[in-house]
């Protein structure tokens, strides 16, 4: 693993993701060009099981799938990446993420939705984009897989950690000094991947319920970091100043390091600057990395 345990990582949340359709290879080259410390890929498995990098499980908010495939829709009116082969989904348009159900675009002031020739791809496209680049330019940029509802995968009789495993090992990435973070939001399973699929990677445990933050010593038995939404950071603010929840003292005494998620530079929500935000997590809060969908600023931010 690159550095993260002694200094602040950046990690480009789907990419550029700010600025291009996020997940695209696009958006990950130009986050590549404004050299974070890693660039994640969120992982879903295709009909075929090929790791197809998009972040949910459903197809149709980031791509034209509906008007390609109009009957391809389950029952519930959603379309489901595990139900198309990848060459069926290179077919497809990716564009800015939408709502479905009225076709608003999420993010109003990024990059316009329907605008561009967007695909998919695969993990090994993106490994090779990222390997290549490094490559290239003579960087060592790491790669942040997420592994999306293993649960899910199981239920439909694929066991989407093994093959990702698999991928990456034969990619070069087997252990922590190999440039890369695995991360999930389904502790069983990444325990699983520890303990049964006996994997020796840097493992982050994603944090999505509050429940969550009591259980930091069990996610220190096969975890080596923890990837909390950054609101579980914050307590309150008294007297112009915020306070915090003890969990990053308490994940830094479990020796875990801790990556955030997610900020925006378009989201600032309780702050009023991203200046402002990004130095009281990094500077007041100590965290050791933020997933951000500006790499850009956040890698600005740091050099100063
Ligand atoms: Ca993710």
């Amino acid at each position: 693993m690159n550095n993260s345990t002694n200094s602040k990582v950046v990690i480009a949340h789907r990419g550029a993701s700010g600025y291009l359709p996020e997940h695209t290879m696009e958006s990950k080259a130009m986050a590549y060009a404004m050299h974070p410390d890693y660039i994640e890929q969120d992982l879903v498995l295709s009909k075929d099981d090929i790791p197809i990098v998009i972040h949910d499980i459903y197809l149709d908010d980031v791509t034209n799938v509906a008007t390609i495939f109009p009957e391809r829709k389950r029952e519930d009116g959603r379309y489901y990446v595990i139900d198309f082969t990848f060459d069926e989904l290179q077919l497809l348009q990716v564009t800015e993420r939408f709502q479905p159900s009225t076709g608003e675009q999420f993010y109003p002031n990024r990059f316009p939705k329907n605008k561009g020739n967007f695909r998919l791809h695969s993990l090994q496209q993106e490994i090779e984009l990222i390997q290549g680049l490094n490559y290239s330019t003579g960087k060592s940029i790491g790669i942040y897989p997420e592994i999306k509802n293993p649960e899910f995968h199981h239920k439909n009789g694929k066991d989407i950690a093994r093959i990702t495993l698999d991928i990456l090992s034969f990619y070069g990435y087997k252990t922590k000094e190999d440039n890369c973070i695995l991360q999930c939001f389904d502790a069983k399973e990444l325990e699983r991947i520890r303990k049964e699929l006996q994997s020796e990677l840097f493992l982050v445990q994603l944090i999505e319920f509050p429940e969550e933050t009591k259980q930091l010593q069990h996610f220190a038995s096969y975890a080596d970091g923890i990837g909390p939404w950054y609101k579980q950071i914050l307590d309150k603010k008294e007297n112009n100043k915020w306070l915090f929840t003890n969990l990053v003292e308490k994940a830094h005494e479990l020796n875990l390091v801790v990556h955030p998620y997610t900020f925006r530079h378009d989201q600032l929500d309780e702050f009023s600057t991203f200046e402002e935000m990004m130095s009281v997590f990094f500077f007041e809060a100590n965290i050791d990395g933020a997933f951000t969908d500006f790499p850009d600023k956040v890698v600005d931010f740091l050099r100063k």
